[in-house]
């Protein structure tokens, strides 16, 4: 249960992903939320439930470096000539 105060938003509460961080695992890209929510670093969530919540549109691109890598077609005719 949370002893925080003020309580946390629960897992339910649209502001379910501004609960405080219990076990934080950066390593591997995700935080367990005192309320029992998953936060991926992507902003993703994952409710006690098993329900999954996309990461909010608002933040794009989420890994720009991971989408670009092995693809630079704008690079490409730089040093052709
Ligand atoms: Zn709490």
């Amino acid at each position: 249960m949370c002893t925080h105060q003020p309580p946390c938003p629960g897992a339910l509460s649209e502001d379910r992903a501004l609960a405080q961080v219990r076990a934080a695992h950066p390593e591997q890209g995700w935080s367990l939320l005192c309320n029992g929510v998953i936060r991926f670093e992507d902003e993703g969530l994952l409710l006690p439930s098993g329900a999954a919540i996309d990461p909010p549109a608002r933040s794009v691109p989420a890994h720009p470096h991971r989408r670009s890598a092995g693809r630079r077609p704008a690079t490409r005719g730089l040093f052709a000539a």
